[in-house]
């Protein structure tokens, strides 16, 4: 009998009576079912049914126990992150996706550049529990941007309100606007390329980056910089320009055009990437090493799968310099 699907965690259990076999049947996808009650109706012994679903959990393909589930010592999960909480607690080794969830909320993410991009990532990150999104862009919403998150109702308002309510429709009491503290994470979506001087700024402060470039007809997301981990953004800049020298140039030149008129968002891209950005915050919040982390993904239409690069730490770049220690003072010797 083969028991779930994922590779990661499917088994396929032999030697099993039938009694057994049904009683393994009749456990249904992510339901909750009392274990003596399923063993008394298919006429297992109870310790030959515990034995089997200890089996079973050491694989991790039962759910975990309905406390890491729905948190004993916190406030209780909102019904609508109830698939949430299921699927990732099977991704977590002490299965307490309740603890995820709950830390998810605390946490903060500013987003810059509101088209289509910054709609879907808002959106997402509302609806897998961010607590605080902020959604920044000082300019209106136009016709060509409703259908994806935004609707015909939105076109003139300014973005940023038009997108926080999107985060307080999707998420009821999420938090749209920035506290004392900052953000933990910031996404800047840019058009051609990214404004290295608002990245740096962001880095020196001590916040997480995450650039979405949207060019012509592909999106670019990644490096995420975090810490002194990785290849920063000057780090790429540095790598570009051994393959052309004229690169910080030509990228003045791109986000200058970008500001001016910002690239077309085509809405499937548009939600491919945006929901892909989510994933790499999410992660990053979760403290999952993201798959950004280092490396940049090119999603291209017209099937928007994405084209990993990698990019190196620059030795030149000013972030590999290590950083000033207390300097060391000893007494002049005569
Ligand atoms: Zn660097």
């Amino acid at each position: 009998m083969q028991i779930g699907t994922d590779p990661r965690w499917a088994v396929r259990v032999r030697g099993l009576a039938r009694g057994e076999a049904r009683m393994l049947a009749g456990l249904g996808d992510l339901v909750e079912v009392p274990l003596t009650r399923l063993a008394h109706e298919h006429d297992v012994e109870p310790a030959r049914a515990q034995e089997l679903f200890d089996a079973l959990a050491r694989t991790r393909v039962l759910a975990p126990p309905v406390e890491n589930r729905r948190g004993v010592d916190r406030d209780p999960v909102p019904a609508r992150l109830g698939d949430d909480l299921q699927v990732r607690s099977l991704l977590l080794a002490d299965a307490d996706g309740a603890a995820q969830i709950a830390g998810r909320a605390r946490r903060s993410v500013r987003i810059e550049g509101l088209g289509r991009v910054g709609t879907v990532l808002a959106g997402a990150l509302a609806t897998a529990g961010v607590g605080t999104v902020v959604p920044v862009d000082p300019r209106e919403v136009g016709p060509h941007e409703t259908g994806v998150g935004l609707t015909e109702r939105d076109v003139g308002r300014p973005r940023s309100e038009a997108v926080a309510q999107v985060v307080t429709d999707r998420a009821p009491g999420a938090v749209t606007s920035s506290g004392a503290d900052g953000p933990d994470v910031v996404v800047l979506v840019d058009s051609y390329a990214t404004d290295p001087e608002r990245a740096r700024a962001w880095r020196d402060a001590g916040v997480a980056v995450l650039p979405v470039v949207v060019r012509e007809a592909d999106v670019v997301v990644g490096p995420f910089v975090r810490d002194d981990r990785g290849p920063c953004l000057g780090c790429v800049a540095l790598s570009m320009t051994e393959v052309d020298p004229d690169w910080p140039l030509v990228a003045a030149q791109l986000c200058s055009r970008g500001r001016r008129e910002p690239a077309p968002q085509e809405s499937l891209l548009a939600q491919v990437a945006g929901a892909f950005a989510a994933a790499q915050v999410v992660a990053a919040l979760d403290g999952v090493e993201p798959a950004t982390a280092g490396a940049s993904f090119e999603l291209a239409l017209p099937q928007c799968v994405g084209v990993r690069r990698e990019w190196p730490v620059h030795p030149r770049c000013a972030c590999t310099e290590p950083p000033l220690g207390v300097p060391e003072v000893t007494p002049a010797s005569g």
